[in-house]
């Protein structure tokens, strides 16, 4: 089970792990987008770390509401996504512990949603190529019985291939796909992140 306190650490690593992959991050964007995208989900971490709340109240639900509600709030395409994502991610469970069952059916549901809103598919260079993947491992794992921190590492190795993958893509949707072939070898952003989010979680959560 991820307790309170766990969701906390999680998002905590996924904060620093973005800090220090931010740049490359911005640059990424610059030469497949607009090159905000580093400053959008900077200005949702600094906004989801100051609604979190304190350890001693933490539950995991609250503490993905409150990175929903920071994420939810930010200009540019991704910021919503991820808002509406972790919004689902919350919704998971009923409990203030989510089991590995709930974790992947509301990382499950996120994904739905997110799909529903910006219609992108794997191997349309975004967001998803990362997350489809991840969801699949998890759900895989979950059915197998693994615990959180095995299946979270089994969705970070998913996410990360999915985000490597990436690189030999031309974007479908979004921003990248008003620079097309220029893109080639550029990963995307959003796609990386959501390998820098599981990764966060398979080192963090036991
Ligand atoms: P903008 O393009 O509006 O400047 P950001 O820079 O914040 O937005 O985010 C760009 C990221 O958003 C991309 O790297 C991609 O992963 C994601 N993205 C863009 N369009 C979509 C979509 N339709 N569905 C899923 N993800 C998307
Ligand atoms: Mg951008
Ligand atoms: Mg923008």
């Amino acid at each position: 089970f991820i307790n309170g306190t766990a969701a906390l650490t999680w998002i905590t690593s996924f904060s620093e792990r973005f800090d220090s992959t931010q740049a490359y991050l911005t640059e990424l964007d610059r030469l497949a987008g607009d090159g905000d995208f580093g400053v959008n989900i900077a200005s949702a971490l600094e906004r989801t770390r100051a609604g979190l709340p304190p350890a001693t109240e933490a539950t995991f639900t609250t503490v993905f509401q409150a990175a929903s509600r920071g994420f939810m709030a930010t200009g540019g395409t991704s910021g919503p996504l991820f808002g509406m994502w972790f919004r689902d991610i919350a919704k998971g469970t009923k409990n203030d512990a989510a089991a590995v069952t709930d974790i992947a059916q509301g990382i499950a549901a996120g994904l739905s949603t997110i799909q529903k809103l910006g219609g992108a598919r794997v191997g349309d260079n975004t967001m998803i190529d990362a997350l489809e993947p991840a969801s699949a491992a998890l759900t895989v794992a979950a059915e197998r019985g693994s615990t959180p921190g095995e299946a979270l590492l089994e969705a970070a190795l998913a996410a990360r291939a999915g985000a490597e993958s990436t690189a030999n893509l031309i974007a479908a949707r979004g921003r990248a796909t008003y620079v097309g072939e220029l893109a080639r070898g550029v990963l995307d952003p959003g796609a990386v992140t959501i390998a820098l989010f599981f990764e966060a979680g398979a080192d963090t959560v036991g």
